[in-house]
């Protein structure tokens, strides 16, 4: 893993702001890249580097244009809901939204054309649908990334792979039936949250059978139950299919101690993530790996987790305890002081861990007894 890390940052996505009393606010994602720089991060080969608003043009490469006319005219008032109550418009939503989009397509592009790993933290908007807002997200990054990719750069078939604990829906059901993408998701069970999405009987259709795959987690799934689910679906699918990239939204709610979610797993998950999915592209991809940010409400634990993947990625170990610079910038910020060190205890529960291995021993049979023909 001796690729440099483009991590892709402007100030203006913080113009994708929803008011004080908001959970999103990607403040988290400046205070993140802060402790990249304050860690070292960009002192050799990686680069920080600005970014570029994306045209609508490109917004349109996955949104059907009426929804983003209705964009058009929405920011200029910013007054209604954009959903049933969790994504207000705001006066700009549909510029500030093109920012997010174009740092994620300038890392892209990075990854396609430069022999780099590509980090956007402030993208991986994945709830947001061809045709409408959902769950904080307006425009869906990930998704245009993935058609960008297709159909500006070639790529035929590319795997993505979304560990935020809410379903990536606006993805997943995005491409239900496109056969050129693998899709795999690991969220806690959407009987227990936001969007109620995102099961082990879906699978996909047509073409497509079997190449979106759910494991929906139990409440308090820890460090134990991600591992297995990544060892188990994860890392096989991806050597199965052979994608010619990879593109991993990395929403960091999932950890434990977030106010919106239920799961448990610690920083270890987010190395060891980390570690695997670059050692993965490089073995079946090139290298072509492209990494987005996501949820993550509780601000250092956004912080630390994308610190974590950014030093893993970038082959470098996370030191015993965090800059004092940074840890002042955070206090300033948010009133509390963060955690001392990136490093946390495994956390482990044997038993969310049996129902994990009892979902994906499901879907394991179940895309088994559906596309192996009998
Ligand atoms: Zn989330």
């Amino acid at each position: 893993m001796n690729r440099p890390l483009y991590v892709f940052y402007g100030d203006e996505i913080l113009t994708y702001y929803f008011g004080p009393s908001h959970p999103f606010n990607q403040k988290r994602v400046k205070l993140s890249v802060d402790l990249m720089k304050d860690l070292g991060l960009f002192s050799h080969k990686n680069q920080l580097l600005p970014i570029r608003q994306a045209s609508i043009e490109e917004a349109l490469a996955f949104h059907q244009e009426k929804y983003i006319n209705f964009l058009q005219e929405v920011e200029k008032t910013g007054d209604i809901y954009l959903d049933q109550g969790d994504t207000p418009s705001f006066r700009g939503c549909l510029q500030a939204s093109l920012w997010i989009v174009g740092a994620t397509l300038q890392a892209l592009d990075a990854v396609l054309t430069e022999s780099v790993y590509a980090f956007n933290p402030g993208g991986g908007l994945h709830h947001a649908h061809r045709y409408r807002a959902s769950g904080f997200c307006i425009l869906n990054d990930a998704a245009i990334a993935l058609e960008i990719a297709r159909r500006k750069y070639g790529i035929n078939k590319a795997a993505y792979i979304d560990i935020d604990v809410h379903h990536g829906d606006g993805v997943f059901y995005g491409f239900y039936a496109e056969d050129w993408l693998l899709d795999l998701d690991l969220h806690q069970d959407g009987r227990t949250l936001f969007p109620g999405t995102g099961f082990v009987q879906e699978i996909g259709e047509g073409g497509a059978l079997g190449l979106k795959r759910n494991i929906p987690l139990a409440p308090g799934a820890s460090d134990d139950s991600a591992m297995y689910a990544w060892r188990e679906v994860i890392e096989p699918s991806i050597r199965e299919f052979k994608p010619e990239m990879i593109v991993m939204q990395c929403g960091a709610d999932a950890h434990y101690g977030d106010p919106l979610a239920m799961l448990s797993w610690s920083n270890n998950t987010y190395t060891n993530f980390a570690r695997s999915i670059a050692e993965l592209s490089e073995e079946i991809c090139n290298g072509r790996l492209l990494l987005l940010g996501g949820g993550g409400y509780k601000p250092s634990n956004a912080c630390l987790a994308w610190a974590a993947i950014a030093l893993t990625v970038s082959g470098q170990e996370a030191p015993d305890s965090l800059p004092d610079s940074w840890t002042e910038k955070f206090k300033e910020a948010y009133g509390y002081s963060p955690p001392e060190s990136i490093l946390e205890p495994e956390t482990q529960d044997p038993r969310t861990l049996q129902s994990t291995q009892k979902t994906v021993q499901n879907l394991k049979a179940l895309i088994q007894s559906r596309i192996t023909p009998s």
